[in-house]
């Protein structure tokens, strides 16, 4: 199925670098918020991006005004959904938000578009579930910054059909990204691993093996990575990190149970770069 036309729902962190991907890969797309302010705010940081591109030499002027002109704004469901053919899913974390707008689009989108939930976390299957036709659905579970990272995670929920996954693959291939397909589980793969990483680098300084600047130093110039484990936490937020890893546990079992030290310094409001003091100050 060839795909013209996008409809992103949310235009916060995620649904706005998603609506800038989508015109950028020539996609006509309308993006629906139910707020107006940060749909108007969405438009401004992805016509940002475009001009940003532009100064870096990736695009030429004319591009920006022919890139913005694929994208419509909208906080009416129904005019974002009627006759679109690819629908990315990108609002709030919360489960009866989603299925309300899985009703939506139930009720105004034809019945052939392809749902693509990016999700971080909630059952894709559950979503799924509540329209008539749930092979239609499946995941695209992008990364943040959207227009700098290259990965989207396909996630296969329990009757995804191949066809959609097949349209999921050929919209990220023309958005430009790389994917890798995952069977429906905790944290994906990504978020799994992370977890792991993070949780095992706050044992050893809960241990005392080593100090936390020199854990990240080794991670970076031993293993390569582009950031130490304390940097990323710092950045992710620690109480965004101990509630992943909490659903983890609950979910995936012993191994993923947080670290003490970890849940103490949430509570001692350490919290991350957010609030100017995590495993570092800030
Ligand atoms: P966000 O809070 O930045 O944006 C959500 C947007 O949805 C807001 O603009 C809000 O006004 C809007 N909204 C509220 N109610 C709505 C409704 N009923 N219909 C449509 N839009 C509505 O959230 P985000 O970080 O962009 O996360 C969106 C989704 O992406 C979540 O499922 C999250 O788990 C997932 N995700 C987030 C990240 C990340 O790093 N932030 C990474 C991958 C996936």
């Amino acid at each position: 199925m060839t795909i013209q036309t996008v409809t992103v729902l949310g235009a916060g962190t995620m649904g706005h670098g998603i609506a800038h991907g989508t015109i950028a890969a020539g996609y006509r797309t309308r993006l629906f918020d139910v707020s107006d302010a940060q749909l108007a705010k969405a438009r401004a940081q992805i016509e940002g991006i475009l001009k940003k591109s532009v100064e870096l030499g990736r695009m030429v002027a004319g591009d920006v005004d022919a890139a913005m002109s694929r994208l419509t704004t909208t906080s009416d469901v129904a005019t974002a959904l009627n006759g679109t053919e690819f629908i990315i899913e990108a609002a709030p974390e919360k489960v009866e938000l989603k299925l309300k707008l899985f009703a939506d689009i139930e009720a105004h989108a034809p019945a052939a578009a392809v749902i693509a939930s990016n999700t971080s976390a909630l059952s894709i299957t559950e979503l799924a579930g509540s329209i008539r036709n749930p092979s239609r659905v499946g995941g695209m579970h992008f990364f943040n910054p959207v227009h700098k990272m290259k990965l989207i995670e396909m996630v296969r929920a329990l009757e995804t059909s191949e066809a959609t996954l097949e349209t999921i693959a050929a919209v990220s291939r023309t958005m430009g990204k790389e994917t890798v397909l995952v069977r429906e589980a905790p944290g994906f793969i990504t978020t799994r691993v992370n977890a792991s990483i993070g949780n095992e680098a706050f044992y050893m300084l809960m241990e005392g093996v080593a100090s936390a600047r020199d854990i990240d130093k080794a991670l970076k110039l031993g293993l390569n990575h582009p950031m130490g484990p304390f940097e990323l936490v710092d950045l992710v937020g620690l109480d965004t990190r101990l509630s992943i890893l909490e659903y983890l546990h609950k979910s995936l079992g012993e191994k993923y149970r947080p670290c003490p030290l970890l849940v103490q310094y949430v509570k001692a409001g350490r919290l991350g770069k957010k609030v100017g003091k995590g495993v570092y100050d800030y």
